[in-house]
């Protein structure tokens, strides 16, 4: 028996670790195949830091508390286990053998048995877990292993459960055998804590029994072992089982040193490892990549992203494209992007002369497209290009994907990316995107408004509003820049969050001012969309009227301006503190200089909170907005199932706002359900673009007999002057409404293409095959980068005489059923 271990041991042995140590190789030849990725290895100590923190803390994977928890014990029973396994191979020579110096020390005898049981403990839930998903496609956190590669988890599984056993078989054994040998100084319950009672039932053995049993149950958990690392070695795309390694330096590589997620900015365009901007674009080569065209293209940190995804599906569960029948999977967009860099890697690595003798399988994948029209399931095609445009402009960039990832995969950068392609390469876009692009480009508004009429909304205001370079000359004469944005300037729902922040401020004596017609769109959308020139173009714009007019201190209304000035002007010079308008409220109502007045009468109200992914997720802003909710008299705050983190994205953000939304249940209205069956009577939003995307939900709601007529949605500025002046708002413009003009955005038709909310689109229960990827029209190239076209004139009083977009409707009109 003793030999026949031996020899089965080692020889399995041999092979595991040959194919092992090739798959490693083979995983970083993949990895290097990546363009350079700069800023990686910066504040060595910080990532360090950081990298303990997530795995030995198992910070990120405790989002999900039971299900962290229960890895965590397999997690570090893996690592610690490891010492069983050299113990085994004493073993087989052995029968006595014990590892020197700490094979009998008892802390390491009761940490051992502990994590083996405790192992086999938690792998169980996990192993019935996989068991019981459906095999369906389903929403939320119950299917989110659909998709994913199910034997090898299954696999996985058997083996952590199998070697549990074996050590606390040969544990028992290890009793038996001190205690029938004469050596029973050991066999203790001190030394075998845990072990020691099933030891006892093999007392009975003889000697050489036992000793049979110890080379028998060694060698199986050696040939366990090691089946693992062929099967692994045979399969470097399993990121089941290979994120137990490559998930420390997928985190320690991290954007950001610190442990923060891939949120907020956006990385810059790069190319060859060098962001790409005005001044240098000339430099390069006429067939550089800008954005990713090709597996390739990708910076090597993007491929060790694909390498350790885990399918854990915990993106996948969140993501509001899923959750809402769109074939944008993140997992899965993760998944093809890795399976498709390494059935290519063998093309890549040959040489140019021995490409032609590479199997036919692998010059197909070669030919693949990156983003093209697709064969099967758009979100796991069968054939055709690796990823369907309609799983690429899904995304509404909400982030909930990079939040849930415990490995620190950056979805959103990626997606980016291969959008900036598609745009500034390709030309290939939806066609909507022409008109925002237009917009942006000629009038520095995604609406194509004039410039002249940003300060429409301040109308008639009792107080006075300074602008730069009439009332004041610059900012060093005041405390705040109220940055407007284009949707508080000109929708008119948003305007009144505007003159709702500028009431409050001047009721708390905040000395503000506003740049008036010098403000242009901070880039958001366009950046967003992939067209990172027309983004750089408006922000050069911006920063330099920042720094003429000595802006430090901004104070935004909406979501997108406040995470695109605090996160991202920073590389174009200028360096600011942003605040959110519910932060800077926050903090006037705790000084004192706000104060909500109770209502002597009236019933309590119910409000609810929804969280724009780029306050909430993208930079953290969870409290200030409900700090002030809950100050507000007579009114209580009922959060939505999914809050905070895990809020619901509202279907605007990705510059989606301005695409159609074609495909399974419309986003907006599937937030705005989950709101109203809160009964709040009152939601509150943060973002002008949260606010459209929830009205029209609502008003839909209403048309349908879903949704009570009285629930209405306002800002969270708006609910407190109300509170403060004791008097009531309107959701709605009212008509006549001084701040409505030619240049004014009244329809959520009007608004952008996402905002139409449809009750009549069937959810698609059963899947079927998207044969037909949503055709891409053929958009105008951009990839021309010509600089943005100044604004109108400031000076100029005309109104612009023919504006593209239609003429308001009556409000009493404004409702789409
Ligand atoms: S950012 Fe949001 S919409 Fe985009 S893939 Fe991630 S979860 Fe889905
Ligand atoms: S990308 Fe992250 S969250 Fe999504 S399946 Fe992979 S490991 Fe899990």
């Amino acid at each position: 028996m003793q030999i026949f271990a031996i020899v089965v041991s080692l020889a399995f042995t041999a092979v595991g670790l040959a194919l092992f140590i090739k798959a490693i190789q083979q995983i970083l030849a993949v990895v290097r195949l990546g363009q350079p990725a700069p800023h990686r290895t910066d504040r060595p100590g910080a990532r360090t830091v950081t990298m303990l923190k997530e795995t030995l803390g198992h910070t990120r994977m405790l989002q999900w508390t039971k299900v962290g928890a229960a890895h965590w014990f397999v997690f570090i029973g893996f690592g610690l286990l490891f010492a069983t396994l050299v113990n085994a191979y004493g073993q087989l020579f052995d029968e006595h053998f014990i590892l020197p110096i700490i094979g009998h020390f008892f802390l390491f005898e009761w940490v051992t048995e502990f994590f083996a049981w405790a192992m086999i403990v938690a792998i169980l839930p996990f192993m019935v877990y996989r068991a019981t998903r459906p095999k369906e496609r389903v929403r939320g956190e119950k299917g989110r292993l659909y998709g994913s590669t199910m034997w090898q988890g299954y696999f996985v599984e058997w083996v952590i459960l199998t070697v549990g056993i074996c050590i606390l078989m040969l544990r028992f054994f290890e009793y038996a055998l001190q205690h029938v040998s004469g050596d029973g100084q050991q066999a203790t319950a001190f030394h075998f804590p845990l072990t020691f009672w099933a030891g006892e039932l093999f007392t009975g053995l003889t000697a050489s029994t036992l000793a049979n049993l110890i080379w028998l149950v060694a060698m199986l958990k050696i040939v366990i072992s090691m089946t693992w690392m062929i099967v692994l070695g045979l399969n470097p795309n399993m990121g089941v089982a290979w994120h137990r390694f490559a998930a420390f330096f997928n985190i320690w590589f991290k954007r950001k040193a610190d442990g923060g997620t891939a949120l907020g900015g956006l990385a810059p365009m790069m190319v060859d490892g060098k962001p790409i901007d005005f001044e240098n674009i000339e430099d390069l080569d006429e067939d550089a990549p800008m954005g990713v065209g090709k597996i390739e293209d990708f910076a090597w940190k993007g491929i060790l992203d694909f390498t350790t995804c885990t399918e854990c599906g915990r993106c996948q569960s969140q993501c509001p494209a899923w959750n809402t029948e769109k074939p944008l999977s993140p997992k899965l967009l993760i998944t093809n992007l890795r399976d498709h860099a390494y059935a290519k890697a063998p093309y890549l690595l040959a040489d140019e002369a021995d490409r032609e003798n590479l199997p036919d399988s692998v010059k197909a994948e070669a030919q693949r497209e990156l983003v093209g029209a697709t064969e099967g399931y758009a979100w796991q095609p069968s054939g055709g290009a690796v990823i369907d445009p309609e799983v690429l402009w899904d995304c509404t960039n909400c982030g909930a994907c990079v939040q849930q990832c415990p490995v620190d995969i950056e979805h959103v950068d990626h997606i980016i990316d291969m959008r900036r392609y598609q745009v500034l390469i390709e030309s290939n876009f939806p066609s909507e995107l022409n008109g925002l692009f237009k917009g942006l480009e000629n009038k520095g508004n995604p609406w194509n408004m004039s410039p002249n009429a940003r300060m429409d909304w301040a109308k008639d205001l009792d107080f006075e509003v300074k602008q730069v370079g009439v009332e004041v000359e610059d900012l060093d004469e005041v405390d705040w820049l109220f940055w407007v944005g284009c949707a508080g300037a000109y929708e008119d729902r948003a305007k009144k969050t505007t003159r709702a922040v500028a009431e409050l401020l001047d009721m708390a004596g905040v000395d503000f001012a506003v740049l008036g017609d010098g403000e242009t769109c901070t880039g958001d959308p366009a950046r967003r969309a992939g067209n990172e020139f027309v983004f750089q173009q408006l922000a050069m714009q911006n920063a330099e009227v920042f720094k003429e007019t000595k802006v430090k201190k901004v104070v935004s209304t909406c979501a997108h301006c406040f995470n695109t000035l605090k996160n991202e002007y920073s590389q174009f010079g200028v360096e600011l503190e942003v605040v959110h308008h519910t932060q800077l409220l926050n903090r006037l109502v705790r000084e004192g200089r706000l104060t909500p007045v109770p209502e002597s009468s009236g019933p309590k109200k119910t409000l609810t909170y929804h969280d724009p992914c780029f306050l909430g997720r993208h930079n953290q802003v969870y409290s200030p907005p409900r700090e002030l909710l809950q100050v507000i008299p007579n009114a209580e705050l009922k959060e939505m199932p999914r809050n905070s983190e895990r809020s619901f994205c509202c279907g605007a953000g990705g510059a989606r706002m301005w695409m159609e939304e074609k495909v399974g249940e419309r986003i907006n209205l599937n937030r705005t359900t989950e709101a109203v069956e809160t009964g709040a009577d009152q939601i509150a939003v943060g973002c002008p673009f949260c606010r459209v995307m929830l009205s029209d939900g609502l008003t839909a709601k209403q048309a349908d007999g879903s949704a009570r007529e009285e629930v209405e949605v306002l800002d969270v500025a708006q609910l407190l002057l109300a509170s403060v002046k004791r008097e009531p708002v309107q959701a709605e413009p009212e008509p006549g409404d001084v701040t409505q003009t030619p240049e004014t955005v009244s329809d959520t038709a009007q608004v952008g293409a996402a905002a139409q909310a449809h009750e009549d689109v069937a959810p698609v229960a059963e899947p079927e095959p998207a044969a037909d990827p949503e055709p891409v029209a053929e958009p105008e190239p951009v990839a021309d980068p010509e600089p943005v076209v100044e604004p109108e004139p400031a000076a100029d009083p005309e109104p612009v005489a023919e504006p593209t977009t239609e003429r308001k409707r009556e409000p009493e009109d404004d409702r789409l059923f």
